[in-house]
């Protein structure tokens, strides 16, 4: 398998005004996070909210413009295209949100709402547009006469069936879902979770599948990063890291997570605390406030990414590196 995106060192901070006696500080939403997708992969991304998963997703897609670091998309290094050429690259660069109902506006049908990235991308004529839109109606399971409705005729799952058809229409290979489930019941989230995999190999796509719980990636995704303040603190095969988590804050996540068997549960990690402010990070390991295991060089030395077994499973943690 190749790679199809490559993500190095990307960052996205955003400035918060001081008071008029501070400077301008920044937050490091993302802060230097490095991973690479193959193509037909799910990688999921998983942290707590606020840990800059969603922000990831965004920036690297040049959704929203990257403070640094570089995206290679299919050898083509996404940070030194013009707005026009990324304009006509973000066909095959997707994007499906938690609240497909936010993003769709209530006054259109869906057939115009399927429409509008056609249009946007001068795809076909008026008649073919139209019949992609039954097309598509049809492939996420709804059925082409639902192109009369409004937004608000339909339920959770059937908008959210929207939005991924809104985002499929324009055959694109590479997809950031973001928390796709999240505001879904348990039962829908199934249905709209294998309603994924089916067009994964149906159309050949590459997914980052961005949530906050670990049972929906684990059932998604072929490899797994977990984020901390910003960072990549672990970055593995999901076999491996789920049955073996080396960091500390993937361990205390894993161990709060429902289990279906509870017998089998390993034991509950608290943590001490809450997340820290992300303008003002701790220093050295940022999750160092917290962990069971820390130690005196935690505090000022910022572990690095490294791996822990030569089988693509990654952590970033003095614990591992000594
Ligand atoms: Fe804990 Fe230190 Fe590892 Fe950070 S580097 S996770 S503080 S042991
Ligand atoms: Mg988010």
């Amino acid at each position: 398998m190749e790679a199809l995106l490559q993500v190095r060192d990307l960052k996205k901070y955003f400035p918060v005004k001081g008071k008029w006696f501070q400077p301008t500080t920044h937050v490091k939403a993302v802060d230097g996070v490095t991973f690479s997708i193959q193509k037909g992969e799910t990688v999921g991304l998983v942290g707590e909210s606020g840990c800059g998963k969603s922000t990831t997703g965004r920036a690297l897609l040049h959704l929203l413009p990257p403070t640094g670091g570089e995206v290679i998309y299919n050898g083509r290094n996404l940070t030194k295209l013009s707005t026009s050429e990324l304009r006509v690259l973000r066909r095959e660069l997707q994007i499906v949100f938690q609240d497909p109902y936010a993003s769709l506006d209530p006054r259109m049908k869906i057939r115009d709402v399927l429409l509008e990235p056609l249009e946007i991308h001068g795809i076909g004529t008026k008649q073919e547009r139209l019949k992609k839109v039954e097309e598509i109606l049809e492939i996420v399971g709804l059925g082409g006469h639902y192109a009369n409705r409004y937004p608000h005729e339909f339920s959770g799952g059937q908008r959210q069936r929207i939005g991924i058809a809104r985002s499929l229409i324009l055959r694109p290979s590479l997809i950031v879902a973001d928390e796709p489930v999240s505001a879904l019941d348990v039962s829908i989230q199934s249905q709209i979770l294998n309603l994924l995999q089916d067009l994964q190999e149906q159309f050949d796509l590459t997914y980052l599948f961005i949530s906050h719980d670990l049972s929906v990636v684990k059932h998604i995704s072929d490899r797994v990063g977990v984020m901390y303040l910003g960072r990549l603190v672990e970055f593995a095969p999901k076999e491996s890291l789920y049955s073996a988590p080396a960091h500390p804050y993937t361990q205390a996540l894993l161990s709060a997570a429902p289990v279906a068997n509870p017998d089998a549960r390993p034991q509950r990690i608290i943590l001490k605390g809450d997340v820290p402010n992300p303008a003002n990070p701790p220093s050295g390991c940022a999750f160092h406030t917290r962990c069971p295991h820390v130690m005196e060089a935690c505090k000022s030395v910022r572990p690095e990414l490294a791996p822990v077994d030569g089988q693509g499973h990654w952590v970033a943690c003095h614990l591992h590196q000594q």
